[in-house]
């Protein structure tokens, strides 16, 4: 056992505060991934500062027209929110694709961005790792590898970063807003989290003293045609072997504006703008969708028992373009559909 002191935080400014007047302090909200990092020894803080009470638990229209939801608010109430089924259904859809019913009435959203990855050797503390322990090595690369990543990896780290809504937070550009000792800001969502490179301890931007506040939705929700297809060993309780979170805006059977990450696959939900920018005045049909994942899928490289994962990704990247362009997000059995 080791043992750690616990506080809890009085307002946003005080958990900022209590975190920077602490070297090896930890923030806790939902703590279903902390908790659980803390019993297998890999996560050692010396204290909690708990933020489980802030007032950052509300869903709030912008004047934009987009959602601010706050930082506290449970993945369950954001998934079943009325505006968010109304207008990001594709968030809604990937909120509920992950975890279970219980873990999504604890799990908060800020906790859901900062989960960490899922590589069965970080949790093994009796092996190298150098995400637990940096330059202790990785055992994932030679190792079992089939969860892991086939895009943005390094010689580092090919761990995947596993959250569901994530990728629908990507493909909707959503903002993630913290605040810190130097006051507040905002980060895009391709910005927050980081590829391995040499640095594979951090999976995001986001400074050791800052605490993420809110998330922001921008107007469009690609309410009409979207869809988000997880691809995992069972129906449920189970992280993304790979996972797509396609959306489309159409006229008539064109596409105007296209949005394609993947989850499952990379240190960080995975887009490319070159993708999306090559479905743009296509047709909505299987050729379109094929050339959009190939770009998407380019430089993809598997570490031997992963390697299935760019087919898999290929396939799931059209199904769900063509689950979003038929507007049937969550067709599982459409015949033309490989
Ligand atoms: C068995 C199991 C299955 C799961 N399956 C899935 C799945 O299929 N898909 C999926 O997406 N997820 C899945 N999850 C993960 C789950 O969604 C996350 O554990 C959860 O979202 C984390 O939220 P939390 O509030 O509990 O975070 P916590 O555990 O409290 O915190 C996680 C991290 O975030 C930090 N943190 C929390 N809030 C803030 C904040 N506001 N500002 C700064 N730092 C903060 C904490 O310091 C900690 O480092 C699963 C979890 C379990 C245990
Ligand atoms: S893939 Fe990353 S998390 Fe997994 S063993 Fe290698 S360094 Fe650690």
């Amino acid at each position: 056992m080791i043992n750690f002191q616990y506080a809890r935080a009085d307002d946003v400014a005080d958990a900022v505060r209590r975190i920077a007047a602490h070297g090896n302090a930890k923030f806790i909200a939902g703590g279903t991934n902390l908790i659980d990092l803390m019993k297998a020894n890999v996560e050692r803080p010396a204290r909690l500062i708990d933020i489980s009470r802030l007032p950052l638990d509300r869903v709030e229209e912008t004047k934009g027209g987009g959602l601010r939801i706050g930082a506290l608010v449970p993945n369950s109430d954001l998934a079943w929110h009325p505006l968010v089924q109304q207008r990001y259904p594709l968030l809604s859809s990937a909120i509920l694709a992950g975890a279970s019913a219980q873990l999504r009435n604890m799990a908060s959203t800020g906790g859901n961005l900062l989960q960490r990855t899922r590589c069965l050797y970080f949790y093994d503390t009796a092996t190298p790792c150098n995400k637990r322990e940096p330059g202790s090595g990785c055992s994932a690369i030679e190792g079992l590898n089939r969860m892991h990543a086939i895009l943005g990896t390094s010689k580092a780290c090919i761990a995947t970063h596993p959250a569901d809504m994530c990728v629908a937070l990507a493909a909707l550009e959503a903002m993630v807003h913290v605040s810190g000792l130097t006051g507040e800001r905002s980060i895009a969502f391709a910005d927050f989290h980081r590829l391995p490179g040499d640095t594979p301890q951090r999976d995001s931007n986001l400074e050791p003293n800052e605490i993420i506040t809110a998330v922001e939705l921008p107007a469009r929700g690609f309410a009409a045609n979207y869809s988000y297809l997880k691809i995992r060993d069972r129906l449920s309780y189970a992280f993304a072997l790979v996972s797509v979170a396609a959306a489309l805006e159409l006229d008539g059977g064109n596409i105007k504006e296209a949005r394609l990450a993947l989850g499952g696959v990379a240190h960080k939900p995975w887009r490319n703008p070159v993708a999306e920018a090559a479905l743009r005045g296509k047709a909505a049909d299987e050729a379109a969708f094929g050339q959009a994942a190939d770009l998407l899928l380019r430089g993809a490289k598997g570490y031997g028992h992963n390697d299935f994962k760019i087919e898999l990704a290929r396939r799931a990247i059209i199904r769900a373009l063509t689950q979003a362009a038929r507007a049937t997000p969550q067709s599982q059995s459409d015949k033309k559909i490989r």
